[in-house]
């Protein structure tokens, strides 16, 4: 089954929307017209409406960095799903490991935030990894194991169209350390045979699962050379547009 590369940024916390504004318009400018890989851009909510403006007339998409589950109601500071897609948002990215950390969001929890975004037609890119102690323990496909499987409870067939996972060990993730490709493919392999045991094999197959922790530009054709990583989830590198265009450009290269 092919699975089309995804390269999608994650700009966290950073950005005012006039920085957003020129950040996607270089990225737009370099990547914006080619279809071989899709790329999507996750700025902070703040940064929306812009960059919904200015990527509207190119190929590349729009995602958050996080929703409420509830549609609507008394939840002070909380953003829906109706509203991420009222700006044509398109994924949202769902349990990133600070969001666990900081936020106190577990497996069931965001469950509830996932089996919310496809209700909405929203695609979520669901992260999942583990911490250095756990990895140092021999429990790294434990606890990815049980993520993948917990996070995804009810999920219905019908809507893995929908579905992107991200694999982003907690020790990678903004130390400028990387997995090596082959601890990269082992755990994406496993998660794969858990999503083959959930769905089957058909299913299973076609569901992208991205790379995330440090990736950039020196090491990203080695990552996306391995047969079960189907893009990347970046982070620091994709705040400026020469790194996260050659990223691209590599995913590209790599097709
Ligand atoms: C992330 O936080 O999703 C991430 C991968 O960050 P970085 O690329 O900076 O490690």
């Amino acid at each position: 089954m092919s699975r089309k590369y995804l390269i999608a940024g994650n700009w966290k916390m950073n950005l005012t929307p006039d920085d957003s504004a020129a950040l996607v318009e270089e990225i737009n400018a370099v990547v914006g017209t080619q279809t071989s890989v899709q790329v999507c851009v996750c700025p902070p909510f703040t940064s929306l409406p812009v960059v919904s403006d200015k990527v509207e007339q190119t190929e590349v998409h729009l995602g958050a960095q996080n929703m409420h589950a509830e549609p609507s109601g008394a939840y002070t500071g909380e953003i829906s799903a109706e509203m991420l897609r009222s700006l044509y948002v398109s994924h949202v990215i769902l349990g990133h490991s600070e969001r666990r950390q900081y936020c106190g969001e577990t497996n069931a929890s965001i469950n509830q935030k996932i089996l919310a975004a496809i209700q909405a037609n929203l695609k979520p890119i669901y992260c999942v990894g583990e911490t250095l102690g756990e990895r140092e323990a021999g429990k790294t496909m434990e606890i990815v194991s049980t993520q993948v499987r917990e996070g995804l409870e009810g999920y219905p067939s019908s809507a893995l169209d929908l579905l992107v996972i991200a694999y982003e060990p907690v020790w990678a993730i903004g130390t400028g350390k990387t997995a090596t490709d082959e601890m990269a493919q082992e755990v994406h392999a496993g998660i794969r045979q858990v999503l083959t045991e959930m769905f089957g094999e058909a299913d299973a197959s076609s569901i992208r699962i991205l790379y995330g922790g440090s990736m950039k530009p020196e090491n990203a054709a080695g990552l996306l050379a391995q047969p079960d990583v189907d893009g990347g989830l970046i982070g620091g590198a994709s705040l400026s547009a020469k790194p996260f265009c050659d990223i691209v450009e590599a995913a590209i290269a790599a097709e």
